[in-house]
């Protein structure tokens, strides 16, 4: 296959993912670079970060950390992230850092000890499946396993299939793992974090499977590119429907256009380098607040202490 043409010189599974489930919310993220202000991604990213410091010290001593250390820098590291929202979608933020520091507390105490001794963590790659260059990152390696870290502050356990994921089956061939997990952390129905590590196997046909996916994403992107646009209307909307609202609906229903390639250079020409933009300015007094009220909070740590 020839080289293809990217927005950006490369893909990833979410973006293959974005593709498959809508094109217009690919061409927002990847052509527009649109980034999404909500409580959600920022949780997750501060959640794998202290999971992250426990298992890049655990690769030199061999001991996860204590309970309490995890959770403090999940704490620190909310009050400099918080921040950043501007969409908090209904949730009070001392809520959110006291179910942050729970689910670090449930991943400690119930799921670190189940996981053989780390050789790696939040390890970059890159690499080129039928011409098209792929990039990412792995949560956790062990000898054995690659690993993928999953919250959701949604109550009920995510829909995620280990046998099938794509992102799971890259890890797969990427670093030439047979074994790949889920490390999936979720709200039970009593309000409580849950959690559980589910593993499963990669072979060829997985392989063969990601590779047509892969393709048949660049393929249609190239095609959208000789075509000269993305798609124009949300006919096919999935993004208002069982209790999901896709992060994007506002600005996909509010009359936004997606410019064409030959209306609109400004996008079209800066799509190996397209600015980063935020759709909402916020009210830096209500931020100043936010974090006042924050520092109030009496600490949920957990006195357990791992037994090592
Ligand atoms: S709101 Fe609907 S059409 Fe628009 S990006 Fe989201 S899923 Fe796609």
């Amino acid at each position: 296959m020839s080289e293809l043409w990217l927005p950006k010189p490369h893909l990833s599974i979410s973006q293959i993912k974005s593709m498959e489930f809508c094109e217009r919310k690919y061409y927002f993220q990847s052509v527009e670079g649109v980034k999404s202000d909500g409580i959600a991604p920022v949780f997750g990213g501060i959640a794998h970060a202290a999971l992250e410091f426990n298992y890049a010290n655990k690769i030199t001593t061999g001991h996860d950390l204590p309970v309490s250390v995890v959770q403090k820098h999940f704490r620190d590291n909310f009050l400099i992230k918080q921040k950043e929202v501007t969409d908090w979608e209904g949730r009070n933020p001392a809520d959110v850092l006291k179910l942050g520091e729970a689910f670090v507390a449930f991943h400690m105490l119930h799921m670190a000890l189940t996981i053989p001794q780390p050789t790696a963590v939040e390890q970059s790659f890159e690499t080129i499946i039928n011409g098209v260059k792929l990039v990412g990152f792995a949560d956790l390696l062990t000898d054995s396993t690659v690993y993928d870290h999953k919250f959701s502050m949604t109550p009920g356990k995510q829909k995620l299939n280990v046998d099938t994921d794509m992102q799971l089956s890259l890890y797969a061939k990427v670093f030439n793992k047979e074994k790949v997990g889920f490390n999936l952390h979720w709200l039970g129905d009593n309000g409580k974090p849950a959690g559980t590590t589910v593993t499963s196997i990669r072979g060829l046909d997985d392989f063969k499977k990601l590779d047509e996916a892969v393709t048949a994403c660049a393929t249609k992107i190239d095609a959208n590119k000789n075509k000269g646009d993305f798609p124009k209307t949300a006919f096919a909307c999935k993004g208002k429907k069982s209790g999901w609202v896709c992060e994007f609906y506002d600005l996909c229903w509010s009359g936004h256009k997606v410019p064409n390639k030959a209306t609109d250079e400004r996008v079209w020409n800066t799509l190996n380098g397209f600015e980063k933009r935020r759709p909402a300015d916020v009210d830096n007094a209500d931020k100043d607040k936010v974090f006042d009220d924050l520092l109030k909070i009496e600490t949920t740590y957990e006195t357990v202490e791992l037994p090592f």
